[in-house]
């Protein structure tokens, strides 16, 4: 078995501020990706996005990405 470091999990913060997101997605980190830099490089590549809010970073998945634009009709 081959052991390599788990730390680094960039999880979806959901469409909104108090939403979960409905698939409780997280980026797969490629075996190259130790860092959430790195990480999050590997889940735009997949269509991930990054939002800039107060104090931190939001990471919104494809899927709720799509949702997002969709309800603001
Ligand atoms: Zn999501």
């Amino acid at each position: 078995m081959t052991a390599y470091p788990i730390g680094v999990e960039v999880s979806c913060d959901g469409p909104d501020e108090q939403t979960d997101c409905p698939d409780s997605a997280a980026i797969r980190a490629g075996f190259a990706s130790r860092t959430a830099r790195q990480v999050r490089a590997d889940g735009r590549a997949d269509g991930w996005t990054t939002r800039r809010a107060p104090g931190r970073l939001r990471d919104v998945c494809p899927g709720c990405g799509r949702a997002r634009q969709d309800g603001a009709r």
